[in-house]
């Protein structure tokens, strides 16, 4: 007898073979992609939306641990102290209990934690000399705790752990304390309202917002310069910021609204 082979379709092996299932497995991956960012989204602006319904009391007593990670701290200077009370008191931003840490870090930054700790470094006060530049630093950050900035972030990464978990994905280290400091990084919108409010801050504490853009106008020519020490110093400040040409642009145009005014 001749050997004569079964024609495919008679096989036991039913599936069609060929380009089919790698399709197949392509449209699972694209469907799993789209699945897990609408969940992101959806968890997003869930995040967002109860963030609002937190007292501000109870997100500083929920965060008071992350304060005891941001050490060694100096006694704050004086005059710092004093703008930091002035953009406070007068604008009578009192619903956070906000108070200021001084870091002694060579590295020009300043950031603020969720509840109301603002933290500034050696490194920036030795860099920003006028009460105008480092009230808009300051200003900046206390718009990202009055945004709810931080909450929000963090109640993403929550959201998302939680579903994740149920899925039955391990997020033990997505829910590490230390991850969540690492991870509070704000998106391109968060900064600008941020900016937004610190200059306004400003401009209603001083009545101007003259000299309070030294800061940015310093980084600016900083980034183009090449100064590595200084370059070094900036690191994780131009590494966590959009750039600097953009937000000088909207600051500009913004103070000129409201020295205008
Ligand atoms: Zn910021």
């Amino acid at each position: 007898m001749r050997f004569r082979p079964r024609r495919l379709h008679t096989t036991a092996d039913i599936s069609r073979g060929g380009k089919e299932p790698i399709l197949g497995r392509i449209k699972g991956i694209v469907s799993a992609v789209v699945l897990l960012g609408a969940l992101y989204l959806g968890l997003g602006i869930c995040a967002d939306l109860a963030v609002n319904l937190v007292p501000p009391r109870t997100e500083a007593q929920w965060f008071a641990w992350a304060e005891d990670m941001v050490e060694p701290t100096l006694p704050v200077p004086d005059d710092l102290q004093l703008v930091f009370n002035k953009l406070i008191l007068d604008s009578q931003l009192d619903d956070f209990p906000y108070h200021l840490v001084y870091l002694p870090s060579e590295d020009i930054n300043a950031f603020a934690l969720p509840g109301g700790m603002i933290a500034v470094t050696q490194g920036l006060y030795e860099n920003v000399r006028t009460a105008e530049g480092r009230a808009l630093v300051l200003g900046h950050e206390i718009g990202h705790v009055q945004h709810r900035h931080g909450l929000q972030r963090i109640g993403r990464s929550i959201l998302l752990a939680g579903a994740l978990s149920l899925c039955g994905v391990d997020t033990a280290t997505v829910l590490k304390r230390s991850q969540f400091l690492a991870d509070l990084q704000f998106s391109r919108s968060q900064e600008s309202e941020s900016d937004d409010f610190g200059l306004r801050l400003v401009h209603r504490t001083f009545g101007t917002t003259l000299g309070s853009l030294e800061f940015f106008e310093n980084l600016e020519s900083l980034q183009v310069d090449s100064n590595d020490t200084l370059q070094g110093q900036l690191g994780t400040f131009l590494r966590t910021h959009p750039r600097t040409s953009d937000r000088l642009e909207d600051l500009r145009a913004l103070a000129e609204e409201l020295d205008g005014a």
